[in-house]
């Protein structure tokens, strides 16, 4: 029997960068993953920003540039389909790309940040900037930071917490293209598992948490979201 996401109430879409691979965003690991010309770990880290603001903010730039092209994609345009037609619908993504957002996704939860967004690291301001390239620099020689989680940051605990409740309330979770390697975002499957939910992987490869999933879907995420979706009204966004 192919399984038919109208058949469940409350669920989770947990998102990593394989769900926009097909808009053409590259992903960091797997098949095709690769960042041109930068050690990611090298730009994206608070060390670098103290250091070189300004090669940090071309790296952010390149991002931006890459981003900012891309359109979404049919699997992130099924995701904000499902929302409009299903009782709950929550979209926890790893992607700083807002590319759920601009399918139309309402009730999404960024855990690693945004492109899209700066920081004030003094006062703690946060805007929503879609500049590119985005200057950086303020008027009193100051530097605005991208309001993303990098390497070695921690998470914000408002997002884990928002994550975390959503996942044990939910009857299916279902994890779209993420390698599972990055933690702590890639502990919250198991709270799925604790809750009973039925829990779905959709990635073309295996990944060290295969094995928690009841359903494994080796696909893209715009086939597999395609068949589990096949019920949904068509015509209803
Ligand atoms: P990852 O790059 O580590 O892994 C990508 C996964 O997607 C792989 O397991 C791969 O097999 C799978 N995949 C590739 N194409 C796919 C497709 N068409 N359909 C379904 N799955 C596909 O990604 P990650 O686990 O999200 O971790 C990378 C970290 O880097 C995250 O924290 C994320 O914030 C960041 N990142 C974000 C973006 C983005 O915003 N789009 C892009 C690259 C990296």
């Amino acid at each position: 029997m192919p399984i038919d996401i109208t058949t469940f109430r409350r669920v989770v879409f947990f998102t990593g960068a394989g769900m926009s691979a097909e808009s053409g965003v590259p992903t960091y690991r797997g098949a095709g993953g690769i960042w041109k010309n930068y050690n990611y770990e090298e730009y994206a880290c608070q060390a670098a920003f103290d250091e070189d603001p300004a090669g940090v903010w071309r790296f952010h730039n390149y991002r931006r540039e890459l981003v900012g092209g891309c359109a979404p994609n049919q699997g992130h345009r099924l995701i904000a389909q499902c929302e409009a037609q299903l009782a709950q619908v929550t979209v926890i993504t790893q992607n700083i790309d807002g590319l759920h957002q601009k399918a139309g996704s309402r009730a999404v939860i960024e855990l690693h940040g945004s492109l899209w967004r700066v920081r004030d690291e003094i006062s703690g301001d946060v805007e929503e900037n879609f500049d590119v390239p985005f200057k950086g620099e303020m008027a009193d020689g100051r530097w605005w930071r991208p309001d993303i989680t990098w390497f070695g940051d921690s998470l914000n605990e408002h997002a884990i917490r928002e994550a975390v409740s959503a996942i044990q309330e939910c009857d299916c979770f279902i994890s779209i293209g993420t390698s599972a390697v990055v933690y702590p975002a890639a502990r919250l499957p198991y709270y799925a598992v604790d809750a009973g939910a039925t829990c779905m992987e959709i990635n073309p490869e295996s990944t060290p948490l295969s094995s928690v999933y009841e359903h494994r879907l080796r696909s893209s995420a715009t086939d597999a979201l395609g068949e589990i979706c096949h019920a949904l009204d068509a015509d209803s966004v």
